[in-house]
């Protein structure tokens, strides 16, 4: 702390942690009732062929509209769940949701141009005992066919404890439930692991993309990642593009698969049918 202005700034730094503590605690209440209060809800983010921008896919990504704050993106409360153990009803919730609304458009347009939803999963939730079971469940009950359904998960949940964790990934993938890796090159996946993994799809973290266009090292990176899913016959899915270069350069490289700002935003429910030419589901 700098002389004179120390103590000044020491309470103002103490009030700012003070108010940062009791925002958290009551998000951290306040969440837990928020299920019950139906304040969560779904936008999806269309996952499109590079080469003819066609959506083949949709993401479901969770919001909290709070009441006094607004719409809450999930970086403001996933943590938060994941710690008080809220995860679990949230995490039920949003998985049958996704497949409900899936269903339900499916439902009114049988032609459907999307084939999947994809639905995030955190460690927390996919550890609890049972998951397995939640899903099938979840997907009977929404009357959801189960290839209709893409779970994401963390690169460091499938390397930790992998024998457990991969079990449940192959009784999923039985169930005929496809598995991607989200985020993938942010962890420490080896490539002997790569190849013996029980997954499907490999989502290239949006860090990866960014740098394409100005980067020749991170262009032989991601050229080598879509390359080598090829040969292992996983899908990938290029994450977060934003630019016609950075597209241009994915084609190229054979990318089938990518998400981002320059094909769509998330959309509400309601947004989703027209963007892929089939018929609006009311909600
Ligand atoms: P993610 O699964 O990697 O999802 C992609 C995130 O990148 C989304 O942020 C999406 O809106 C954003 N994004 C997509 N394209 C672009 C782009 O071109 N540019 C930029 N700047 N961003 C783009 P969002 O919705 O804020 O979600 C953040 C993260 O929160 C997700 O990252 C995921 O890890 C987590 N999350 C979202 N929904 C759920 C959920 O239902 N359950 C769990 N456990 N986690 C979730
Ligand atoms: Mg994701
Ligand atoms: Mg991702
Ligand atoms: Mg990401």
């Amino acid at each position: 702390l700098a002389k004179g202005a120390g103590k000044g700034t020491w309470q103002r730094y103490r009030s700012d942690l003070h108010t940062a503590m009791v925002e958290r605690l009551a998000l951290r209440t306040s969440l837990l009732e928020a299920i019950d209060a139906r304040q969560f809800v779904l936008q999806y983010q269309p996952i499109v062929d590079v080469r003819t921008r066609a959506a083949v896919g949709v993401e479901a990504l969770v919001r909290w509209q709070h009441p006094e704050r607004g719409l809450l993106g999930p970086y403001h409360f996933i943590e938060l769940a994941e710690e008080s153990g809220a995860i679990a009803g949230l995490g039920a919730w949003v998985l049958g949701e996704a497949l409900r609304q899936f269903a339900a458009w499916h439902a009114a347009d049988p032609q459907l141009a999307l084939r999947y939803v994809s639905v995030n999963v955190s460690a927390r939730q996919f550890r609890a005992p049972g998951f397995v079971d939640r899903v099938r469940r979840a997907l009977a009950d929404a009357g959801a066919r189960p290839e209709w359904l893409l779970l994401e998960i963390t690169e460091s949940l499938v390397l930790r404890d992998a024998e457990q964790v991969w079990a449940e990934l192959r009784a999923l993938r039985e169930l005929g439930v496809r598995i991607a890796i989200d985020d993938f090159g942010t962890g420490y996946s080896s490539l002997s692991y790569l190849r013996q993994m029980p997954v499907d799809v490999l989502k290239i973290d949006k860090s990866f993309i960014d740098d394409i266009t100005a980067s020749r090292q991170q262009r032989a990176l991601v050229d080598a990642i879509v390359t080598l899913a090829r040969n292992l016959d996983l899908t990938v899915v290029a994450e977060g593009i934003e630019d016609d270069d950075q597209r241009d350069l994915l084609e190229r490289m054979g990318c089938p698969y990518g998400q981002g700002y320059l094909f769509a935003r998330p959309l509400w429910p309601a947004d989703v049918p027209p963007l892929v030419g089939a018929v609006t589901v009311a909600a």
